[in-house]
């Protein structure tokens, strides 16, 4: 029996792909928590890299906001962070990697905002629940777009920054990271066979904040370009 679809099924989504009118397709979100120090020590916690390893959660590649320049203010919550990032856009299939071929999967990086309800985060902590509704809901994962590593080369140090309404909240710089880059690629692959258009967001240095309907996000990564993102009333 042929089967037909009883409605159109979802578009697949997408990002830019600068210099190109070529697009990318998303395949999964892979998130990295707490991978600068001075971010997790503004959430009240440090990081032992000797005795941890990376945390990781996923944002449904459904809220990823590749095209737009504005998002609603986003409901259930009175205190919607951004978290600026680094991320990593994946090109090529890889499991079990070691750390020295991480960067033949990147195919570019891209500027992204983690945005996270953050009365639901500390709630879901003080409860022992899972974090997803503070962090996978809809228009929370924002994306510049991805400027192939051909142009870049590998990032292993840069600045990092983003202002809200014109004055900078969040400075510091890639090198910064808990985790490099190869080390979180290597990592990741052996809990997931890594495929092209996988995306890791790879965590956000410290300068977080609350957000209001009319505020104006502007994000920068050394020789990976902007994202600039209105907050509008919902
Ligand atoms: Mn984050």
């Amino acid at each position: 029996m042929d089967r037909t679809y009883l409605f159109p099924p979802f578009r697949r989504p997408a990002a830019l792909v600068s210099g190109t009118a070529q697009l990318f397709p998303v395949n999964r979100i892979f998130c990295v928590a707490k991978n600068y120090q001075a971010h997790a020590k503004e959430m009240g916690t440090t990081v032992d890299k000797g005795a941890q390893s990376p945390s990781y959660f996923q944002k449904n590649p459904v809220n990823l906001v590749a095209c737009r320049s504005e998002i609603d203010y986003p409901p259930g919550t009175s205190d919607c962070h951004y978290e600026m990032e680094l991320v990593v856009a994946i090109g090529r299939p890889g499991f079990e990697l070691a750390e020295e071929d991480a960067s033949e999967l990147i195919f570019g990086y891209a500027c992204g905002l983690d945005m996270t309800r953050r009365d639901l985060q500390r709630q879901a902590k003080d409860q022992g629940g899972p974090w997803d509704a503070a962090k996978d809901f809809e228009q929370s994962a924002v994306l510049s777009p991805i400027v192939p590593m051909s142009d870049t080369g590998v990032l292993d140090a840069g600045r990092i920054e983003l202002r809200l309404n014109g004055e900078t909240r969040q400075s510091s710089d890639l090198s910064k990271m808990i985790w490099s880059v190869p080390e979180i690629i290597s990592d990741l692959s052996r809990l997931y066979h890594l495929e092209p258009g996988d995306l890791i967001y790879t965590g956000t240095p410290e300068g977080v904040g609350a957000v209001a309907a009319g505020d104006l996000l502007e994000g920068s990564i050394e020789r990976v370009g902007s994202l600039s993102l209105r907050i509008t009333a919902s």
